[in-house]
């Protein structure tokens, strides 16, 4: 028996025929656990917007099962399903007003004038939304449009909320202060979310779990924390933050998890969180670019030269020749430590937890 309140089994969508054909959604299993948020990121085309559309009932799958809250809901009609989807582009009816908006599926449910007042109250309230009761969609921000979109689709008490990148209208900094907000909300409410979205900010920042897209299936599903420190393979590494990617070679196996790994010449002990690699095999070491500490040339040390440095304010970014391999290396606080200047020479040192093993794979 699956443990999720929203299981995906074995989902597949295949869109066109013959030559046509694209495998969208390419055999994809999920569990959503009762009252969290996911976020399906990953770039443009893997298959996202497709997995939330067949949750709601808008594309029907071409195989595979869709569960909530243990009910086949596979091929339920999407008004029949107990979910509801913020969209993008908030789709509010123009015509009415914001009160009349929120509370329209009420209207529809055919519930009483006063359940419809209390209810619509007691959500505008929820999204930040009381007094502007009588405006119509055209006098609201784009930040307040979809606050009543998140409204409308919260007063429906469904049992998954979907969220179409609800975000990505806003300006930059609307974004930011949205987000917070629908994740408080989200978590007041207890609402089961699957949130759709490409920016990896905004899915590390709302997510209790993120789902990493690639090409219609899944390739990683994690915490924040946990895709970040370790990503399985390299696309997710690249994808999530910044990563430099060094090739290394096994040359020793030590007990108790810890690799002897050869890179660039130096040998280093390298802790592994699992014990899948043999002595001989190529590696690929990932080194975010903060774990990086630069000082100025020590000998019998791994070594560079700096051929580009950027003042950020909050940090300085460096790229460090390393003969093989081009390195960047990020200093947060710059005034407190020594700037250098491009040509110099210097040494890289980083703890040996803060690399995380791959096996090798090539750039893609
Ligand atoms: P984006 O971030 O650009 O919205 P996405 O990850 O949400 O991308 P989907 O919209 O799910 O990706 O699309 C996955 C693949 O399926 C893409 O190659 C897309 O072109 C294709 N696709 C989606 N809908 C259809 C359709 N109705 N007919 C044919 N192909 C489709």
């Amino acid at each position: 028996m699956k443990q999720g309140f929203l299981v995906l089994n074995n989902l597949v969508k295949v869109f066109g025929t013959g030559e046509k054909v694209v495998n969208a959604v390419d055999h994809i299993d999920l569990e959503v656990k009762k009252g969290s948020l996911v976020t399906l990121l990953g770039p443009s085309g893997c298959g996202k917007t497709t997995t939330l559309r067949m949750i709601a009932g808008f594309e029907i799958p071409t195989s595979g099962s869709i569960y909530i809250d243990d009910e086949d809901v596979s091929t339920t009609p999407p008004n029949q399903r107990p979910t509801t989807m913020v969209f993008q582009n908030y789709a509010l009816f123009p015509h009415l007003t914001v009160f009349e908006n929120i509370a329209y599926g009420l209207k529809i449910r055919r519930e009483s004038a006063n359940d419809i007042r209390r209810k619509t109250k007691e959500i505008m309230g929820l999204v930040g939304l009381e007094g502007y009761e009588e405006r119509s969609p055209a006098q609201l921000s784009g930040g307040q449009q979809q606050r009543v979109s998140l409204a409308r689709s919260l007063i429906m008490e469904p049992k998954v909320l979907l969220l179409d990148e609800p975000l990505s209208n806003l300006d930059a900094k609307l974004r930011v202060s949205t987000r917070l907000e629908i994740r408080k909300i989200q978590q007041r409410v207890g609402i089961t979310s699957v949130y759709v979205t490409h920016d990896q900010e905004e899915a590390m920042t709302l997510s209790d779990r993120v789902v990493i897209m690639h090409e219609g299936k899944i390739m990683q599903i994690g915490t924040p924390q946990e895709i970040y420190a370790y990503p399985v393979n390299r696309f997710v590494a690249d994808f999530i933050g910044k990563a430099n990617f060094i090739r290394g070679h096994v040359t020793g196996m030590r007990p108790e998890n810890e690799l002897e790994i050869e890179i660039m010449g130096k040998k280093i002990i390298v802790p592994v969180q699992k014990d899948v690699f043999k002595e001989g095999a190529d590696v690929l070491l990932v080194l975010r670019p903060e774990s990086v500490k630069l000082e100025s040339k020590k000998p019998d040390t791994l070594t560079g030269i700096i051929r580009e440095a950027v003042y950020l304010g909050s940090q300085m970014v460096y790229e460090v020749d390393m003969a093989e391999n081009i390195i960047t290396v990020e200093i947060a606080n710059p005034q407190e430590h020594v700037v250098f200047d491009t040509g110099e020479e210097v040494t890289l040192t980083f703890q040996e937890k803060n690399l995380h093993i791959l096996p090798y794979e090539k750039e893609v």
